[in-house]
């Protein structure tokens, strides 16, 4: 297929304003304090890798995203306006923003996570154009055509009518990246993508996403611990732990040279 006419078709006009910002977002499940008052930037079109140890918040930052989760306090903004919120009754105040208005800002943030969870009863092809169909309200065929692109570009062209069962998980995970790039999300949320896989089939994943992101100027926002792709596809990493930001800066430049202890010490028990 034309490369050119999909990156054409992900790349939206820019503006002014960041395609995410956390505003002093705080999260609590119960009296565990998770986010506190976190203030996050994510510019169009930038690439942002999260990591971090285990329980320090990354997930749960995709998570308020895509709208699994409310936040306590603060506010989340995408593309410069609330996302998390709406505007209340009363001029200048915000208030959280309804079930119906989270269902539609969800259609904005693709997300792929650990577990594919493929309709098993459905081809590979059905799979990716069932939400753009149903959801969206586009043609069968029209959304047919950019699902046969999208099965392309993640090298699946000869597998759009068989059906997932009968796939490799890293295939498996391949049709999930091209459901997810089929609703034209303005963000791709990456959580763990590689966690479920079997060592082998690590690469051609990762190897598919890096390809998206050299293609796309889709925004992507990644929790991982495979530090080669973070390397690869980030243009900054962001270093968690216990919910705040410890240090953030260039791939390469916190990768080889970290300049806080614990991000060290966290690269080595990854490495
Ligand atoms: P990470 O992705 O960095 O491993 P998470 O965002 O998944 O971290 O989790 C951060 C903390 O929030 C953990 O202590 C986790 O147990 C807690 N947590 C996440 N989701 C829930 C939930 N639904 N209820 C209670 N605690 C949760």
């Amino acid at each position: 297929m034309p490369i050119e006419e999909l990156s054409e078709d992900l790349t939206k006009v820019p503006t002014a304003h960041p395609a995410v910002r956390f505003d002093r977002v705080t999260k609590r499940f119960g009296d565990h304090t998770v986010l506190d008052g976190l203030d996050l930037e994510v510019a169009r079109g930038e690439r942002v890798t999260l990591i971090g140890p285990s329980g320090s918040g990354k997930t749960t930052i995709l998570r308020l995203l895509m709208t699994l989760e409310r936040v306590t306090d603060g506010v989340i903004h995408v593309d410069g306006q609330p996302f998390s919120h709406m505007p209340g009754r009363t001029a200048g105040k915000l208030v959280p923003a309804s079930e119906r208005h989270l269902a539609a800002r969800r259609r904005r943030i693709g997300m792929v996570f650990q577990q594919f969870n493929l309709f098993p009863h459905m081809s590979v092809l059905e799979n990716v154009v069932e939400a753009p169909v149903h959801v969206l309200g586009e043609g069968r065929e029209e959304a047919g055509l950019r699902a046969r692109e999208l099965l392309d570009l993640v090298g699946l062209s000869d597998k759009v009518d068989a059906r997932p069962t009968r796939l490799s998980g890293g295939q498996q995970q391949r049709v999930a990246i091209a459901r997810a790039l089929a609703m034209r999300p303005e963000i791709l949320l990456l959580d763990e993508v590689t966690s479920a896989l079997d060592p082998e089939l690590v690469a051609e994943v990762l190897d598919v996403l890096r390809d998206v992101a050299r293609r796309t100027d889709i925004t992507l926002l990644c929790v991982t611990h495979e530090m080669g792709f973070a390397r690869d596809v980030s243009d900054r990493i962001l270093m968690f732990d216990g919910g705040r930001i410890v240090e953030s800066g260039p791939a390469d430049a916190l990768l080889d040279a970290p300049g806080e202890e614990r991000t060290r010490a966290f690269l080595s028990s990854v490495r």
